[in-house]
Formats: structure tokens, C-alpha cells, sequence
């Protein structure tokens, strides 16, 4: 399973990468950053709908966003590969 992190504290909020996840899994959260944003997060923390794309993260203007997708050729939950930051 493939899974993202959020740096919350450079989020600004933009929704940007809600609207190119493919499994339309991010949604903005009731939580405010440090700046005033409110966060994304991914809707009821199910990873599970996350294909490990990355298109959040390319898109994401401040870098909010990291992606570990799991590695093909090793054992499955190995989330040791980061493929975007
Ligand atoms: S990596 Fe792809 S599927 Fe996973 S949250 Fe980002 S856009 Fe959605
Ligand atoms: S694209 Fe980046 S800055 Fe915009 S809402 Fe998503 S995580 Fe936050």
C-alpha cells in the first residue's frame, strides 16, 4: 500500500491536490496550520484508495506533500521508497 505524508505547516490551503487525486481520497480537514490554513488530509485516513501516483505531490506548490510508494520487487508494506518530497 502506498501512502502520503502532509508537512501541514507549508500547506496553504489551495486544494490543488484534492482536485488531481484520481481516487478523489484528499479532503480538506477542520484543522488549521500554523499560518492560518486549513490542512488536507486524507478523508477518514483510509490509505487504502492511495495508488501511489504521486500526482498530489508534483502538484502541490509548497511541497506539502511526500509520497512512499511501496517497492514492487520486495515484500508488500515495505514503504521504503520515497518518490517524491
Ligand atoms: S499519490 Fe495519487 S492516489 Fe495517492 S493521495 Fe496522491 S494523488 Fe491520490
Ligand atoms: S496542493 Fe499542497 S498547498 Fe495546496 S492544499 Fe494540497 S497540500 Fe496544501
Amino acid at each position: 500500500m502506498s501512502r502520503v505524508v502532509f508537512r501541514e505547516e507549508r500547506c496553504k490551503g489551495c486544494l490543488l491536490c484534492t482536485e488531481v487525486c484520481p481516487t478523489e481520497i484528499l479532503i480538506q480537514s477542520d484543522n488549521f496550520n500554523k499560518q492560518g490554513y486549513k490542512v488536507v488530509c486524507v478523508k477518514n485516513g483510509d490509505m487504502e484508495g492511495c495508488k501511489g501516483c504521486a500526482f498530489c505531490a508534483e502538484i502541490c506548490p509548497d511541497e506539502a506533500i511526500i509520497v512512499y510508494r511501496t517497492k514492487k520487487s520486495s515484500k508488500e508494506n515495505d514503504l521504503s521508497e520515497e518518490i517524491d518530497e
